[in-house]
């Protein structure tokens, strides 16, 4: 999800992840540091690719605070205490000002690019090799930051990232659909002069019920002209229709969420047959109230649809969970560490030597030792 097209919220999701207590309050954890590579062992760790992630939405109250300090802005909230309460929000609304005062910290290239080093270091903890993360630049060039400081600065990160803490990280950064479509194709332009950096794709994100994706052929036109890839939010609050227009109009390879695709079987075959990936979330979609509850998410319709689903976490720190935690909760629908890892393959991005050495390094692990833990009964 990303911001503007936030349902009611649920209720306080009561789950547990290790040494991670979710229930009834808010945990920031740090994951294992800078120095962490990504490391397997134990039930849930194994390898992982991450194509759902908001790199806005993984900033922890720490470095949230540091950055306020340093750009002398104002945080939300002055302790890492407060800031925990301010981020527990209740619905839409809400998530709207957390969202905006939390980007609103994030004003220099350097504040990008610690978040990206930070988050890879979450990811590393996870057994994360690959990621394709999202963000929103619309907004914070509204408020006046340069392009080329967002993009410089999310680059740099993600070469440091690589270097230090052996995560490979791409990017497609979301145009924002509540801007003007002008800001969209400005958007594909800066991503365009970046894809040598990493950029390798466009996400459409934002109000999706309000916005439909036919607004935006032309700047999904243009990026496709220059190499990039079509990766939208589609059927995540807006119904099949919304991924109609995604795979018709912008040409999606992947699907952020569509998982309401499930609504049109004829839409579900389709999506199948063409081999288009949808990067499922599914505890973001609990807490947005996309489902009723983790049992009745779609996944598992999906998957027997013979849809490839990637597993993300969409905003991690903002909804609490983690890709781990997500992984989980798939693992409990029916999904397997191995289907997750290779269904996330067939639709990832980069370039054919990356996406050969992630095959290869699949191949090389003992699947038979990961099966996840999915969320005790009751949970879901
Ligand atoms: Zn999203």
């Amino acid at each position: 999800m990303s911001w503007g097209t936030m349902g009611p919220m649920s209720a306080d999701l009561p789950i547990s992840e290790g040494h991670v207590s979710f229930r009834g309050h808010r945990t920031w954890h740090r994951g294992a540091g800078h120095d962490a590579r990504p490391v397997f062992g134990g039930a849930t760790s194994y390898p992982k690719i991450e194509l759902h992630v908001h790199l806005e939405a993984t900033v922890h109250p720490e470095r949230l605070l540091e950055i306020a300090r340093r750009n002398d802005v104002r945080p939300p909230a002055r302790t890492v205490r407060g800031l925990r309460r301010f981020c527990a929000f209740r619905g839409f609304d809400e998530f709207i000002r957390v969202w905006i005062k939390t980007t609103g910290v994030l004003r220099h290239g350097r504040d990008f690019h610690e978040i990206v080093v930070d988050y890879a270091a979450d990811l590393a903890a996870q057994g994360c090799v690959y990621a394709e993360a999202l963000f929103s630049p619309s907004e914070p060039v509204g408020r006046g930051v340069t392009w080329q400081e967002v993009f410089e600065g999310y680059c740099d990160g993600a070469d440091e990232a690589r270097e230090r803490l052996g995560v490979d990280l791409r990017f497609t950064p979301d145009i924002t659909r509540d801007f003007p479509v002008e800001i969209g194709e400005q958007l594909v332009g800066w991503a365009l002069r970046y894809r040598d950096r990493g950029i390798v794709g466009i996400s459409l994100g934002g109000s999706e019920s309000r916005f439909p994706p036919e607004l935006f052929e032309h700047p999904f036109a243009i990026a496709r002209e220059g190499g990039l890839k079509a990766a939208p939010h589609a059927g995540e609050t807006a119904g099949p229709e919304s991924v109609r227009g995604a795979l018709d109009v912008l040409h999606a390879a992947r699907l952020r969420h569509g998982v309401r695709a499930v609504e049109d079987p004829g839409l579900l075959a389709e999506i199948a047959a063409r081999g288009v990936v949808c990067d499922v979330t599914p505890v973001s979609n609990l807490r947005t109230g996309v489902v009723r509850s983790l049992a009745e998410h779609p996944l598992p319709e999906m998957l027997a649809g013979g849809v490839r689903c990637s597993v993300g976490s969409d905003d991690p720190v903002l909804m609490d969970t983690s890709l781990t935690r997500d992984c989980d909760v798939a693992v409990g629908l029916g999904h397997t560490p191995r289907g997750m890892y290779e269904h996330a393959l067939s639709g990832v991005f980069c370039d054919a030597v990356t996406r050969e050495r992630l095959r290869a390094a699949g191949e090389a692990f003992d699947w038979t030792v990961a099966h996840g833990s999915p969320a005790p009964g009751g949970e879901r």
